[in-house]
């Protein structure tokens, strides 16, 4: 039994990410559910979560509650969020002070479950930069439950449902089922509808070019999936045209380097974004080099 501080992340005054779903709702169901099913298992669960305010005393008061009250383990929830869309999965992750033994050993098992749902499993990560782990006087275990860009982290997620999902991050910190806490959430995520505004210009632009072209026959929605991909061609040294100028413009040229040629600058520039995103670094860009691109 142990007295554990919880917090959902952000707050309504100060939002986090949003995409397919948005984090402030997911997170505060996930958190309440996780909660009812530490309690369940005869834990004292101390509620960390702020009130709408601006983002420094959002932190504070989370971590001020956590150290006030001497929990023995602080857990705040988040959603991650690394592109304007994703098409796939991309999973979860546990931020924690790698030298905690108990952050280790909880964060692990956190993930462990997740992954025993579905989620891709992407390791616990380096906290020490995070004023949520940095600030706490007990161990920290920062759960990031999935990407709520990604889609097919988000039809998981849906699938699942808070309750699943907090019920799997409770047993994970206890080390064992906490047994079966009512439902509470019991109802699917609620989906964001994205606006107009967030749609890529610049994928769109690559999307009609490529229709263009003749190498697809694409809509141009300005979203990145598995029909833009398709639509790329191969595109390499020699290649001339608006596609390598996206390529270009893409890897941040100055404006007088879009010249649409592809020339030695664009192709050692090419080898160092493969080598940085872990590709075949060979200079040519083809099907894996696109999907990096167009994230
Ligand atoms: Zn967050």
């Amino acid at each position: 039994m142990e007295k554990i501080g919880t917090r959902g992340g952000h707050n309504r005054e100060c939002e986090g990410a949003s995409a397919l779903i948005n984090e402030v709702t997911e997170d505060r169901n996930v958190c309440a559910a996780m909660d009812e099913n530490l309690k369940n298992a005869g834990d004292t669960v101390v509620n960390c979560t702020p009130g709408n305010c601006e983002e420094n005393e959002d932190l504070n008061y989370g971590t001020d509650t956590a150290n006030n009250n001497h929990v023995d383990l602080f857990v705040p929830i988040h959603f991650n969020k690394a592109y304007d869309s994703y098409v796939g999965a991309i999973g979860s992750e546990v931020w924690i002070n790698p030298a905690s033994d108990t952050g280790v050993a909880i964060g692990t098992r956190i993930l462990n479950n997740l992954q025993a749902l579905g989620f891709k499993n992407r390791g616990l990560k380096n906290g020490m930069h995070l004023h949520d782990v940095r600030v706490t006087n007990m161990p920290t275990v920062l759960v990031e439950v999935c990407f709520l860009e990604a889609t097919e982290d988000v039809a998981l997620y849906k699938k699942l449902g808070a309750d699943v999902v907090g019920k799997a991050i409770a047993d994970g910190i206890n080390g064992k089922s906490c047994g079966n806490a009512p439902l509470i959430i019991n109802k699917p995520a609620s989906i964001v509808t994205i606006p107009e505004t967030r749609v890529n210009n610049s994928i769109a632009q690559l999307q009609d070019e490529c229709n263009r072209q003749g190498f697809s026959n694409q809509k141009v929605d300005g979203f990145s999936g598995t029909n833009t991909l398709a639509g790329c061609p191969l595109t390499k040294f020699g290649a001339n045209g608006n596609i390598t100028k996206w390529i270009q413009k893409r890897l941040g040229f100055p404006t007088n380097l879009q010249t649409g040629y592809f020339g030695d600058i664009t192709k050692n520039a090419i080898i160092k974004y493969q080598a940085v995103m872990g590709l075949n670094a060979d200079g040519i860009v083809g099907q894996g080099t696109w999907a990096a691109l167009l994230r």
